[in-house]
C-alpha cells in the first residue's frame, strides 16, 4: 500500500473539497479552476445583507441567486450579481460552505497578488458576516482559524490576506477593525503568512 495514515489526529476528512462540519448551501456560481493550479491563498472578506444587519438568510440567498432584489433598497445596487464565496462564517461562528474548494468561487473580482492576477483562480474565499471597519466576534476568529488550519492540511495555503489587499483602492473588506494579530495567534502561524502591513498597523 502506498497510502499511510497521516499521524495528525485532527485530520479533516474533506469530501471532494467540502468541509465535513460546514453546513452545505451549494451555490451555482462557480467554475473550474485552471488545470494544475496550486490553491495557495486564502482571502478574507466581510459581508452582511442588508449591510450592518446580522442573522438573516440574505447572504445565502445572494450566493444561491435567490435574493429578492426588491426587498431592500441596497439590494437594488447589487441587482443581478452572480457571486459566491467558498465559505461564510456567521456572527456566532457557524460555518457555511457554498462552493467546493476544488472549484473556483466568484469572490475576489479584479484582483492581484504578488505578481498574479485573477486571485479567484488560486484562492479560497471566506466571508465573515460583518461590516468592514467594524469589529468581528471572537467565535468568528476561532472558526476562521480552525478552517484555515483544516485547509492547510489539504492544500498548500501559504498566505491569508484580506480582499482589501488584493484589490487595493477598490475593496476595503474586512477593514481596519479586523484583528490580524488575533487570527495569527489562533492559527499558530508565523506573521509572514499574513499581510505584513496589517500586522504592523494593528500593533502600532
Ligand atoms: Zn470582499
Amino acid at each position: 500500500m502506498s497510502t499511510e495514515p497521516r499521524p495528525h489526529p485532527s485530520n479533516t476528512h474533506w469530501q471532494e473539497g467540502w468541509h465535513p462540519h460546514a453546513t452545505r448551501t451549494p451555490s451555482p456560481n462557480f467554475g473550474p479552476r485552471p488545470q494544475g493550479i496550486a490553491i495557495d491563498l486564502a482571502v478574507v472578506h466581510s459581508i452582511s445583507l442588508p449591510p450592518g444587519q446580522y442573522g438573516g438568510n440574505d447572504i445565502q440567498r445572494l450566493f444561491t441567486n435567490t435574493l429578492d432584489w426588491d426587498a431592500h433598497p441596497y439590494f437594488d445596487l447589487i441587482r443581478g450579481a452572480e457571486v459566491s464565496a467558498h465559505f461564510v462564517v456567521r456572527r456566532d461562528g457557524q460555518l457555511l460552505q457554498f462552493v467546493s474548494v476544488l472549484d473556483r468561487a466568484w469572490h475576489a473580482g479584479r484582483s492581484h497578488w504578488q505578481g498574479r492576477d485573477n486571485c479567484n483562480d488560486f484562492s479560497v474565499g471566506i466571508e465573515l458576516e460583518g461590516l468592514e471597519h467594524t469589529p468581528f466576534e471572537v467565535p468568528q476568529y476561532e472558526t476562521l482559524a480552525r478552517l484555515l488550519r483544516d485547509l492547510a492540511e489539504a492544500w498548500p495555503i501559504a498566505q491569508t490576506v484580506g480582499h482589501e489587499h488584493i484589490a487595493p483602492g477598490r475593496k476595503q473588506d474586512p477593514g481596519k477593525a479586523f484583528d490580524w494579530p488575533l487570527l495569527a495567534s489562533l492559527t499558530g502561524w508565523p506573521a509572514k503568512r499574513f499581510p505584513h502591513s496589517a500586522l504592523l498597523d494593528s500593533s502600532s
